[in-house]
């Protein structure tokens, strides 16, 4: 049989190894082979001993087997209604690795690691009101860290094994990348819908790579969440609807996202949440005192994250571009975190507030604003916010925004405020 092979690099004083490149090429079976299955195992050592210099702070494997259970689950969740519409909607594509890579080996996961503590962070204070952006947005996007780190694990896989295919996902990709860190052993899939470990909580991002090298698997790891119920007790709207399942449609995370109007019930819910929510993973007690300040692109800008919100109010294009391009916030553009800012300000009651609400309801030309805005000064009350709304009544030429402000009006005129 004629056989290619090649040196994988070695780390530290290990004795390099040798890779069978033809059996990469073919498939698995040479790889039953004991001897080569050390390799393997060797090059999936070298790999982890080299995550920490690739800026990776956990890493496994998982097998390409295709992810039965998790069909079963997800065929459920739409049946209930319960996605986002943010995911990929090929539930085949989800959950068979198969679909997107030809003839995967394994799976390979990564994880890292972002803060959770602002040092220092400026007050909101009446006069001065800030929203906050959730921990998943601070610093650079995630998708391009991850992706920068995905792309040198390659580079360090592929000096060792020239014949590597890959397909990198972050995120965006069609599988789960949940399901896949789960079966790598990264973390437990934990009752708040993310996945847990005891060594780094659920503050991680989580990336993966379907790979032709059959490297060895992990073990999903053991510990769980126990009789703890913290987070689906302190959810604001009940979306986690079981240990681990969530009801996208009532998350405020989501409901964050979105572009249209907000129901009075979330908007009260929302508070002063600009993008995304953290409450089911700040109050877990695993996640206590963990704060990873050791990834340089994830670091927030105090006055990106935690930002006054009049100034949000009228920001322009171009501003919103300078200051929040890099930030995974900016997914949606800027009506959903403007949109939030107004809702925020009326959760306040900031009153200092009402000349500038009053202005979005007058001139801003996006509907949303105009029918948000007449929510928060029905909020905040007084005369002058009064005044702004019946003053816009007659010249409001959208249905649903003239809704918006009539409901205003009722409520101060019954002081259900
Ligand atoms: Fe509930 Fe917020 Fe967690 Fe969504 S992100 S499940 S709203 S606590
Ligand atoms: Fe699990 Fe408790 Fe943390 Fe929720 S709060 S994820 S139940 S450990």
């Amino acid at each position: 049989m004629e056989q290619s092979l090649r040196r994988i690099g070695s780390a530290g004083n290990q004795t390099a190894c040798l890779i069978n490149v033809r059996a990469v090429k073919q498939g698995v079976n040479e790889y039953m082979l004991p001897e080569t299955d050390n390799r393997w195992a060797q090059l999936k050592q070298e790999m982890r001993e080299a995550a920490q210099s690739l800026g990776i702070d956990k890493i496994g494997v998982a097998s390409a087997d295709p992810f039965t259970e998790l069909k079963q689950v997800l065929v459920r969740h739409r049946e209930l209604g319960r996605e986002s519409g943010f995911e990929e909607p090929d539930l085949d594509k989800r959950t068979n690795p198969a679909l997107l890579f030809d003839n995967p080996q394994s799976i390979i996961a990564i994880a890292i690691a972002y803060p959770s503590k602002l040092q220092n962070p400026p007050k909101s204070e009446p006069g001065a009101r800030r929203g906050i952006l959730s921990r998943s947005s601070w610093g650079e996007d995630y998708h391009k860290v991850l992706r920068d780190r995905l792309a040198k694990l390659e580079a360090w896989l592929r000096e060792r094994v020239p014949e590597l295919r890959v397909e990198s996902m972050v995120d965006t990709g069609a599988l789960s990348d949940r399901a896949v860190a789960e079966r790598a052993g990264i973390g437990w899939s934990a009752k708040n819908c993310s996945i847990m470990s005891e060594e780094l909580g659920s503050w991680m991002y989580l990336g993966e790579m379907i790979t032709n090298l059959p490297l060895p698997v992990d073990e999903p790891v053991t510990e769980g969440c126990g009789e703890c119920t913290k987070c689906i007790d302190a959810c604001p709207t009940g979306a986690i609807v079981g240990p681990g399942q969530l009801d996208s449609q009532r998350c405020i995370s989501f409901v964050t996202q979105t572009k249209g109007f907000v129901s009075d019930e979330f908007m009260r819910k929302i508070g002063n949440r600009l993008y995304g929510c953290d409450t089911c993973q700040t109050v877990c007690p695993v996640n206590r005192g963990k704060n990873w300040t050791h990834q340089p692109e994830l670091q927030p800008d105090h006055e990106l994250v935690k930002p006054l919100l009049v100034p949000l109010l009228t920001m322009g294009n171009r501003e919103f571009k300078e200051r929040y391009g890099s930030s995974s916030s900016a997914w949606r553009g800027k009506k959903p975190i403007q949109r939030n800012a107004v809702i925020a300000l009326g959760n306040f009651k900031e009153k200092s507030a009402v000349n500038d609400l009053a202005q979005v309801l007058r001139e801003d030309t996006r509907p949303v604003l105009r029918g948000t805005a007449a929510w928060a000064l029905g909020r905040i009350g007084g005369e002058e916010a009064e005044e702004a709304l019946r003053g816009a009544l007659p010249l409001e030429g959208d249905e649903e925004a003239r809704t918006y402000i009539e409901r205003a009006i009722a409520a101060l005129e019954t002081a259900d405020i």
